[in-house]
């Protein structure tokens, strides 16, 4: 969801879980599998659970360790739940878009968990008669469609072919109330954009992946039921085997009749594009993405830095956490020695909410210490994910300094972060981001490195598999879906 505040750096995307036991209380294992993901958004967490007859929610703003405790899981009862953390934010407070969203439809209701950024939230509020500003995220518009399809309006084909088809005023019921699945089936296809979702009524649990699989979504089984989550590591997390990842444009129903996999979208759409972002930053290292460990994948993006841009030095070290297999790659491909030069303190979030470019700053001294021993008289390269603003990495060149190196060599292994991601991780604008806006010398200087050098988009993508299936829009501007929404205009939330 991405957000009417702006932050001052990027935010993360968010991450979605859902679980089917029949049988077995699950309430435990939806908070086992959202810790696994709390690195996709610390800024709220949700778990909604049924029990065959009612659904019940708890969200709220905070880490998944301090919205739940025994009490909230003890009332979480039943054998199927969804799950959602999303990133954070700073500003005031944002409760209303902690997810899961939860409508009433038909005799129960469900509840919904995204993860994506839609393109094409102005046409979907014109369908459902709202204005801009009326629903609080685009998450919440999908759940009014659904909701609204469900209780028996349709969608309506007038216009001319190709054109998105308007959906009849909500308030009038025009059909039959309609299941879940038929009205996920309605819904879907009106989307633009980036959505993983899972999908919860008392009945079943629906995985969707959009036409393009921006973000990540794997399915897991356990012997008597399934999970659905962002990223792997929270299927090991609960015990269950590694079965797929959900196709792009699949949408899987997980009920007592099974599994049933189903194509709401035109087979033209489907085009696999997911984010190349998660490669280099988000995923966590120990994540299976197409097939390809995260860790590994950061390792050969080293390699190929330094196969593109070594440089004379002494020592190499990466920047924890996402910049350190990239840099014993590095140290690998170079014979530079790799070197522990940052310690980072283990109780701090990923994305420290900070308010202004000065707190970001000091937010680096918070979060890492330079190691002396390792640094004080060296030539040290420095191996980082990505340069976004700047501003964290020109207080960590400081840092450097002031411990004593005698010069350091910035390798990011990336190319220049130069546009704003529209599909699910909310960036700062075109203005904000370093990359776009000096020129590499100008960027050495503003850093205050002795040199700088970014992967390849080449190497980049043979280090994830090709990277042919992969967005790679906030490094070459080449969006898949076009975006129409101004980077800096205030708009719907993106999860
Ligand atoms: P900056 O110096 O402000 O450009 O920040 C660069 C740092 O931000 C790198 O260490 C990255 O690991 C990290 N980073 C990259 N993308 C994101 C993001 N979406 N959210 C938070 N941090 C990020």
């Amino acid at each position: 969801m991405n957000g009417l505040l702006r932050t001052g750096r990027p935010r993360d995307a968010c991450g979605v879980f859902g679980i089917y036991r029949p049988g077995t209380p699950v309430a435990r294992q939806a908070f086992d599998g959202l810790f696994a993901l709390q690195h996709r958004g610390q800024e709220s967490a949700g778990i909604a659970s049924s029990d065959g007859e009612t659904i019940t929610v708890v969200k709220d703003m905070g880490l998944v360790a301090s919205v739940f405790d025994d009490g909230t899981l003890s009332s979480l009862a039943g054998d199927m739940a969804i799950g959602h953390v999303r990133y954070s934010t700073t500003g005031s407070s944002t409760w209303h878009n902690a997810q899961p969203v939860y409508r009433s439809a038909g005799e129960a209701g469900f509840a919904m968990g995204h993860n994506g950024n839609l393109t094409n939230t102005e046409a979907l509020l014109g369908m459902v008669g709202l204005l801009p500003g009326i629903l609080s995220s685009d998450s919440d518009l999908v759940a009014e469609l659904l909701s609204s399809v469900s209780d028996g309006n349709r969608i309506s084909h007038r216009g001319t072919p190709g054109d998105i088809p308007t959906i009849a005023a909500t308030t009038q019921v025009v059909g039959e109330p309609i299941d879940l699945v038929s009205a996920c089936l309605e819904v879907l296809p009106l989307l633009e954009g980036a959505f993983s979702f899972v999908i919860m009524d008392t009945e079943r649990i629906i995985g969707v992946r959009d036409p393009n699989g921006f973000r990540p979504l794997c399915l897991g089984k356990f012997e008597d039921g399934w999970v659905l989550a962002s990223e792997t590591p929270a299927l090991d997390v609960v015990g269950a085997s590694f079965v797929r990842e959900i196709d792009p444009g699949e949408m899987i129903v997980i009920s007592s009749a099974g599994i049933q996999s189903l194509q709401p979208f035109s087979p033209h759409k489907i085009e696999p594009k997911m984010c190349i972002f998660e490669y280099v930053y988000f995923a966590r290292p120990d994540s299976i993405l197409g097939g390809i460990e995260v860790n590994e994948a950061r390792r050969r993006m080293g390699e190929r830095l330094a196969e593109q841009s070594s440089v004379e030095a002494d020592v190499v070290m990466g920047v924890p956490d996402s910049g350190v297999p990239a840099g014993e790659g590095f140290a690998r491909a170079s014979g530079i020695p790799y070197g522990q030069g940052l310690v980072k303190n283990r109780y701090i979030g990923r994305t420290f909410i900070n308010p202004s470019p000065n707190a970001r700053a000091d937010g680096v001294r918070r979060k890492l210490n330079p190691l002396k021993s390792t640094i004080a008289g060296k030539r040290i390269v420095v191996v980082d994910d990505s340069i976004v603003r700047g501003t964290t990495t020109k207080a960590l060149v400081k840092m450097l300094k002031e411990a004593g190196a005698l010069e350091v060599h910035l390798r990011i292994s990336s190319p220049p972060f130069e546009w704003p991601c529209f599909y699910g991780i909310d960036t700062p604008t075109r203005e904000e981001l370093l990359a776009a806006n000096l020129s590499h010398d100008e960027i050495e200087e503003f850093l205050g490195v002795d040199s700088l050098a970014y992967l390849s988009l080449s190497n980049l993508k043979l280090a994830v598999g090709g990277g042919q299936g992969n967005c790679d829009a906030c490094l070459t501007g080449n969006y898949p879906i076009p975006v129409k929404i101004e980077p800096s205009s205030s708009r719907l939330q993106a999860s």
